[in-house]
């Protein structure tokens, strides 16, 4: 039976997600609950088929429509895949297309796909978090992560050390099998379900491997993450993905798959950033905006002066050049953008008090003639022009 579940949340994506959003969200999930990784986890391997599902309906615009408007209903008369009962190895070759091309290649059906030569191993995706000053900077982060390597004790053949694999009785050694279904209506080539494509099966397992030929490895790798680097880039790490799987090469002769290092830029509490350059606040007193001063601010890299004129309204912004950011690919750094804002005292002390109120019996500005302005900015906000 199909989920029940809402597809958006499987995935966990917004509604408004692209389709590259719910690629990689899938990716993700599909490499988390693969039960390779996950031996003998039937719920692992029922949330990796809930995935599949959801994925299909959601990468397909018209079955994505449907389902918006009407949810599950809306794709009762849509002939979808079980994918409760599928095999997890054919739920792979079904996406062959987002794992990197790693599943399925090496089959008797192998042609359609029109690729040659050993099939690249599965791509991994992990996230690291820099800072602000990181970006500045640039720097190294150690990443780890959980890969599958061949196993060493059978090199990958997934037999007990001594004991040789034997062609499949169920296939024949083809790896597929035909099957009927509606009384000999129609007949489908599907992967062998005694020794899921591999060809060959065997009397004893390996004990490390369990016969999968492959384990998992945790792996610690040092990133470059280059200055300049905006949030959700992605460092690619050729080769650090997994093997080949072992249903195309039981050694993993192929290229590996590449590491995806998604990078994460953190939120900064004092500086916002508009490409290469970066947007801060600087707060000043009345007096230093009406008489003019030098300010100094505090910069992502230490303090920088800017040179406020007499009579700077409050608002006002400053733009000191190549203390932004700098660009990932031509290196030039962006501008620091200070905005000014009029900070007023809450306590004052007696002669404060005094001078102010002296100064305020001076003061000369027409009240009554600024207040139109202000109102047409206001209104002009309210109606959002
Ligand atoms: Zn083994």
């Amino acid at each position: 039976m199909p989920t029940t579940r809402d597809y958006y949340e499987i995935l966990s994506v917004e509604r408004t997600a692209s389709g590259d959003e719910i690629k990689r969200s899938y990716r993700r999930l599909a490499m988390k609950f693969h039960p390779d990784r996950n031996p003998g986890d039937a719920e692992a391997e029922s949330k990796f088929k809930e995935a599949a599902e959801a994925y299909e309906v959601l990468s397909d615009n018209e079955k994505r429509a449907r389902f918006d408007k009407h949810g599950h209903a809306g794709l009762r008369q849509t002939p979808g895949h079980d994918f409760r009962n599928m095999h997890v190895q054919d739920i792979f070759s079904m996406f062959n297309d987002i794992f990197g091309g790693g599943a399925g290649g090496g089959g008797a059906g192998g042609a359609a796909s029109g690729r040659r030569g050993p099939a690249r191993g599965f791509d991994l995706e992990t996230e690291v978090e820099v800072t602000l000053e990181e970006v500045l900077k640039g720097c190294e982060r150690e990443v780890e992560f959980k890969r599958l390597d061949v196993c060493r004790t059978c090199t990958g053949s997934g037999a007990k050390p001594g004991i040789v694999p034997i062609k499949c009785p169920t296939c024949g050694g083809h790896g597929q099998v035909q099957q009927t279904g509606l009384g000999g209506m129609f007949r489908m080539v599907t992967t062998c379900p005694n020794c899921r494509g591999r060809r060959t099966v065997i009397t004893e397992h390996c004990p490390d491997c369990r016969g999968h030929g492959r384990v998992s490895a945790k792996r610690t790798l040092t990133v470059r993450i280059p200055a300049g680097i905006s949030d959700g880039q992605v460092v690619r790490l050729q080769g650090e993905g997994e093997p080949t799987p072992p249903e195309v090469s039981p050694a993993g002769e192929g290229p590996r798959g590449d590491l995806h290092v998604v990078v994460r830029v953190r939120t900064h509490d004092d500086f916002e950033r508009n490409d290469d350059d970066l947007v801060m606040v600087a707060s000043v007193a009345f007096p230093q905006l009406a008489l003019g001063c030098q300010l100094e601010v505090r910069g992502l890299e230490g303090p920088a002066t800017i040179e406020i004129p007499a009579g700077t309204q409050h608002g006002a912004h400053f733009r000191i050049s190549q203390r932004g950011l700098p660009n990932l690919r031509s290196r030039d750094r962006g501008d620091l953008i200070v905005f000014v804002q009029v900070v007023v005292p809450k306590r004052l002390s007696a002669e404060q008090r005094t001078l102010l109120a002296e100064y305020a019996r001076t003061e000369k500005v027409d009240v009554a003639a600024e207040a139109p302005s202000i109102f047409k900015k206001i209104k002009r906000k309210m109606k959002g022009t």
